[in-house]
């Protein structure tokens, strides 16, 4: 079934677990993405990176990962990820996505506070829930899906700021915050110290859900901390996608007698054994107090 947002994390919250969110760009990310969830009974996000339009046009994939969601014994969010305007912002709402996230995250304090609250008015009109980011998230440069420049070693000048945190989402009335605690983008060149003392006083000062970009590649160990500490939405990509190309080079290797669709199904049973485990650790039953 098709839910919010909203919707989808409330019930996270409820339970302590973290939902996955998943940039799908090709069908078979979205395939893999939705018979892990359905084999799994977990809910899920299926979420489309504007940064991956020249991937995959959004006017194309939408409409099919609406009626995946709808068509789902699960609950499935068809989110938007780092839309950088009220056009995309608009787009996304009117082919059905039931969440947007906009990024201003570069832009001043005001400035990000003003591009936000004019798109949470547009989309809370429409039954959309909405997503910001406060701080800075950098890209390893490996595989990232953004193309901010940065690296791992990111000041914690760019981290986000707890007080300042409240006073974002007061002001914003936004759904869920993406915040800055020591995850990055893309492939990790070394083991990520997460801030989980910040990330502590994120949630308790900001009383709605905390979205990890980034969060594919971390230890279970760090998942499990993370989610006891707020994070409610978990955004797994790179390695995901890492898992997919490995499965078919080595297909590749062992077979000479090649044949594209093979390669695809090759892909997607690859990508979606990795978001099975991923799922398996986000919704640990484990976990729930
Ligand atoms: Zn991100």
């Amino acid at each position: 079934m098709l839910v919010t947002l909203k919707e989808n994390l409330l019930k996270a919250e409820e339970g302590n677990y973290a939902v996955g969110a998943f940039n799908v760009p090709t069908l078979e990310s979205a395939r893999a993405a939705m018979e892990a969830a359905e084999e799994l009974q977990a809910p899920i996000i299926l979420a489309h990176a504007e940064a991956h339009n020249n991937i995959m046009p959004i006017e194309l994939i939408g409409p099919i990962l609406i009626d995946m969601a709808r068509k789902a014994t699960v609950p499935v969010t068809v989110h938007l990820d780092h839309g950088s305007s009220i056009t995309i912002i608009k787009k996304a709402i009117a082919i059905g996505f039931t969440s947007v996230m906009i990024d201003a995250s570069h832009m001043s304090l005001q400035e990000n506070v003003k591009r936000v609250k004019e798109v949470v008015k547009y989309a809370h009109q429409h039954n959309v829930s909405v997503e910001a980011e406060l701080g800075v998230m950098t890209s390893s440069g490996i595989g990232g899906e953004e193309t901010y420049a940065g690296n791992q070693d990111q000041s914690v000048d760019l981290y986000t700021d707890p007080i300042i945190a409240k006073e974002f989402v007061e002001k914003t009335k936004i759904d869920a915050l993406a915040a800055s605690f020591g995850t990055v983008h893309g492939i990790y060149s070394s083991v990520p110290q997460l801030d989980f003392e910040r990330l502590k006083d994120i949630h308790e000062n900001i009383k709605i859900p905390v979205v990890m970009h980034g969060g594919s590649g971390l230890s279970k160990k760090d998942y499990i901390r993370t989610i006891n500490s707020g994070v409610r939405k978990i955004n797994y990509y790179s390695y995901s996608a890492k898992a997919g190309a490995e499965a078919v080079k080595k297909y590749i290797n062992l077979n000479t007698n090649l044949f594209y669709h093979d390669l695809t199904i090759v892909a997607k049973n690859a990508i979606k054994d990795d978001y099975k485990r991923a799922i398996s650790i986000f919704t640990n039953k484990e976990l729930v107090k």
